[in-house]
């Protein structure tokens, strides 16, 4: 319960207006879900953002309310706590309850194992105690708040667990909590994203263990050598923890892990014990085991006592929890969240554990958190990763840099894969692979990999998704905290792998799908593009320029690729080095071509392209069968393939691609005849041909834009088992009502009539979102239209809001995609544009963040 009057008192508040309500059964830090009896807490990251979400918490019935500015609207009936801070009030708030229940607090900090830690010494107290236990708080501080709302004046103890945010968070929580015990688990090389560096990081949770007071206990782990060198700051007692070193005040030894428990001795001073088992995986988990029994101790709990209470603990979902996958496997689920660390430390264990006749899948999806690849921190774990598994499946862009690192440390790249999306990596370890009981699956990555996605269609018993992990419902941080970027899009490569297969059950399994993913995949994010394509169905690629094709050999894709642009002869050597196909169409350069090929050895594999009637790149149609001739007599050029491309084709009404076709098809037969060679590849068909004129595809289709979900064209639509894939977002930093007669953006082409309401977007034409001739002329907020007024500026745009009240600072906005009910296509905005589907998701510059 908490009570006004004592929030009031504990937070200095004050009262605003009449008080209603005066007991409240918790707080609401979301106002989605705000109800009645509850304290809405307004945060005050967003100032325009919280009046709305203050009524929010209203219209859902919240009974009262604590904020930094007097609510706006009417709050006859709510009682209205106004407070400096609302943070540092729910604070002092804490203490105050803390300080009357008389509840003790034991506080768990560290980059590893604090969730463990908390779940270990709350066992263990609650043999002889009333213990409170919270191991999923929220990180930051706020979660004290959070956390101490649900204690009870019974409880003796309360096991929290404390991870900073920000530098300060720290010895704001200590202050708030005074905590008569404090652990540090592990520092190692983790740490939130907030922190610049691992040194900054562990001077903030050192603020933990530097402030106790000397009758207090600190915890600390004494293999780490950041968490060791503080010994020498801390006035409470102290007691350190080794795994098999001796320079600790409790020692677990003689470690024997196996895939089912932990066994290992230990020894405290003169107490030994022999032959311990945890059911709890994973050995650096015995320090967060250990913590727990040094508390135990502290409070006359006895070591036998605690060390069979924890014989008894359970793994937590998502870490390290074993659970049986398909074909009898051993699924270790591991998805909680992932540093370079703890990554490093469940590949040592399973090292440890494993014998010779397992085969180790790891599978390893981003880490997050960290600001930016943490290039070294991916390494690292593909190193290890390399001696310890057979099969490597990374997933995203930056796990790709561990696979990579795997194939240099020696790993067969036969067995490393990498994907951009669940489906695919699922469907590499069902169908690559007959998973049976000698398989060991070790499925890892960071909140925002959401890696259970894979464990989940990974079980062999549907029952068992109990004890897979359910993210906490992250919304409350919405009004808290600003989105960290302006503009970004996201890319749905899920939905690119239904687009492939659907092309793929369109084509048929005698017609090779070349995907082509020219100009970074039209938007989409080339090398994941390329990736997904080539998951699904698809055999070959298709670019535009060499440079193109080094991006993708870079990223370690092998498969074929076909550049369709012109290539100077220069080029020659790196295209035979980066084993890529390159188109030819007139003689002087297949003679360069050649020439240069011979003299540096090699072959170089050619499709020779002829202009059926689009007058665009290609040799004319009457000299395409010489042409020929003289490409396959020169030895140094090897002709995989003759193809032509369609002008028309997104017009099914026009009959231009019939007769391109036929011309086509004469050629080839001419060829055939003339020359006695027939090329293997044969293709003509783009995406709207592939579609809508099934007797173009010859035996290989080059299809783009309906790869990515969007239509050839509005003749030509793709059927329901297409969706797009790129998703275009901004925010509105911005909210305010303008007088009648206020002009609006450069040359204030527009001007109020009335009062109106306005939002600024921090996008504009330098992101591709186009100025002129014509703009996207509106956009999505709060799932609704809203029209673009004035002129757009090089970043920045100003949309009219006077219709959808609730805009506020911080809401999502979108510029292409859906929002609620609402659809902006690729296609509507060309429309308005007056321009293509094709070019408004090119044009999104790449500098704009994809994730
Ligand atoms: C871009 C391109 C394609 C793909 O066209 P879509 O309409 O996007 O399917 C096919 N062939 C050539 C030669 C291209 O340049």
């Amino acid at each position: 319960m908490i009570n006004l009057y004592e929030l009031l008192e504990a937070s200095s508040g004050q009262l605003f207006g009449e008080p209603s309500a005066q007991l409240f059964e918790d707080f609401s830090f979301e106002a989605s879900i705000a109800r009645p009896n509850h304290l809405y807490v307004a945060t005050s990251a967003t100032v325009t953002g919280t009046q709305r979400f203050i009524r929010q918490a209203i219209d859902n019935g919240a009974s009262g309310i604590i904020c930094e500015h007097p609510p706006e609207l009417d709050t006859h009936g709510i009682s209205v706590v106004l407070v400096r801070n609302v943070v540092s009030a729910l604070l002092s708030w804490s203490q105050f309850i803390l300080g009357k229940y008389g509840t003790r607090v034991i506080g768990v900090a560290g980059a590893a194992g604090k969730s463990v830690a908390v779940d270990a010494i709350g066992m263990v107290l609650a043999e002889r105690f009333p213990v409170y236990v919270n191991s999923s708080m929220p990180p930051g501080r706020i979660g004290i708040p959070m956390a101490i709302a649900k204690l009870k004046p019974y409880h003796k103890f309360a096991v929290l667990k404390l991870s900073p945010v920000n530098v300060g968070d720290m010895s704001a929580m200590v202050q708030s909590t005074q905590p008569v015990a404090g652990i540090l688990t592990t520092i190692g090389e983790g740490r939130s994203k907030n922190f610049d560096t691992i040194e900054q990081f562990a001077e903030e949770v050192s603020q933990l263990v530097e402030y106790l007071a000397p009758s207090a206990l600190a915890v600390l782990n004494y293999d780490d050598d950041l968490i060791r060198s503080m010994l020498s700051k801390i006035r409470a007692d102290v007691n350190t923890l080794g795994i098999a070193s001796y320079g600790a005040d409790m020692i677990a030894h003689n470690l024997r892990a196996s895939f089912e428990k932990t066994t290992f001795d230990l020894r405290f001073g003169d107490q030994r014990f022999n032959e311990q088992y945890l059911a709890i995986l994973g050995n650096y988990h015995l320090y967060s085991i250990m913590a727990a029994l040094c508390i135990g101790l502290r409070y006359d709990i006895a070591l036998e006592t605690s060390l069979s209470v924890l014989s008894q603990m359970q793994p937590l979902p998502g870490r390290l929890n074993r659970m049986v996958g398909k074909g009898n496997s051993t699924l270790i689920d591991d998805t909680y969240s992932a540093n370079s660390q703890s990554a490093v430390s469940v590949l040592k264990w399973l090292e440890a554990v494993k014998d010779e006749t397992n085969r180790v899948f790891f599978v390893f999806g981003e880490m997050g958190g960290v600001t930016g690849a943490n290039t070294s921190g991916y390494r690292a774990i593909g190193t290890h990763a390399a001696t310890i598994a057979d099969v490597f499946i990374a997933q995203g862009i930056n796990a790709e840099i561990a696979a990579r690192s795997a194939i240099d440390n020696g790993m067969s790249s036969d067995h490393v894969f990498m994907t951009s999306n669940h489906s695919d990596t699922v469907s590499i370890l069902e169908q690559v692979y007959q998973l049976d009981d000698h398989d060991v699956l070790l499925i890892k990555g960071g909140p925002s990999a959401r890696m259970e996605t894979v464990v989940r269609a990974m079980l062999r018993d549907k029952a068992d998704e109990r004890a897979l992990l359910t993210r906490e419902s992250l919304n409350w941080i919405q009004p808290t905290q600003m989105p960290s970027r302006l503009t970004w899009i996201e890319l749905d490569y899920e939905a690119m792998a239904g687009n492939v297969q659907a092309l793929k059950q369109i084509i048929g399994d005698d017609v090779t799908l070349m995907a082509i993913v020219k100009s970074d995949a039209y938007g989409h994010g080339a090398v994941l593009a390329a990736r997904t394509a080539l998951q699904n169905g698809a055999n070959y690629l298709g670019v535009s320029s060499i440079n193109e094709a080094i991006e993708l050999r870079g990223a370690s894709i092998e498969a074929p690729i076909l550049i369709l642009n012109y290539t100077p002869p220069h080029m020659v050597s790196q295209a035979f080095n980066l084993n890529v196909t390159l188109t030819v169409f007139d003689l002087e350069t297949a003679r360069a071509y050649n020439m240069l090929a011979r003299e540096q050895g090699h072959v170089l594999r050619v499709h020779l392209k002829t202009d059926t009637g689009m007058g665009r790149l290609g040799v004319l149609a009457d000299e395409t069968v010489a042409l020929c001739r003289h490409v396959l007599a020169l030895s140094n050029l090897d002709l995989e393939g003759i193809y032509t491309h369609f002008s028309m084709a997104d017009t099914p009404s026009s009959n231009h691609t019939q007769t391109q076709l036929d011309l086509f098809k004469s050629i080839l037969r001419d060829v055939q005849e003339k020359t006695g060679h027939r090329p293997k590849y044969t293709h003509a068909a783009n995406s709207a041909a592939t579609v809508a004129f099934p007797e173009s595809r010859l035996n290989m289709v080059r299809t783009g834009i309906a790869l990515y979900g969007m239509h050839p064209s509005d003749d030509v639509l793709l059927d329901d088992r297409f969706s797009p894939v790129l998703t275009w977002k901004t925010i509105v930093v911005q909210v305010k009502t303008l007088p009648a007669g206020h002009p609006v953006g450069y040359g204030n082409l527009y001007v109020t009539t009335d009062t109106e309401r306005v939002a600024v977007l921090p996008v504009g034409y330098a992101d591709g979102f186009r100025r002129a001739p014509a703009n996207w002329g509106e956009v999505l907020v709060q799932g609704r239209r809203a029209p673009i007024i004035g002129r757009i500026s090089m970043e920045k745009t100003i949309i009219s809001v006077n219709h959808i009240p609730d805009v506020a600072v911080g809401d999502e906005v979108v510029l292409i995609g859906q929002q609620g009910d609402e659809v902006l296509s690729a296609e509507q905005v060309a429309r308005r544009l007056g321009t293509i589907n094709y070019e408004v998701t090119t044009s999104a510059l790449a500098r704009i963040p994809r994730r």
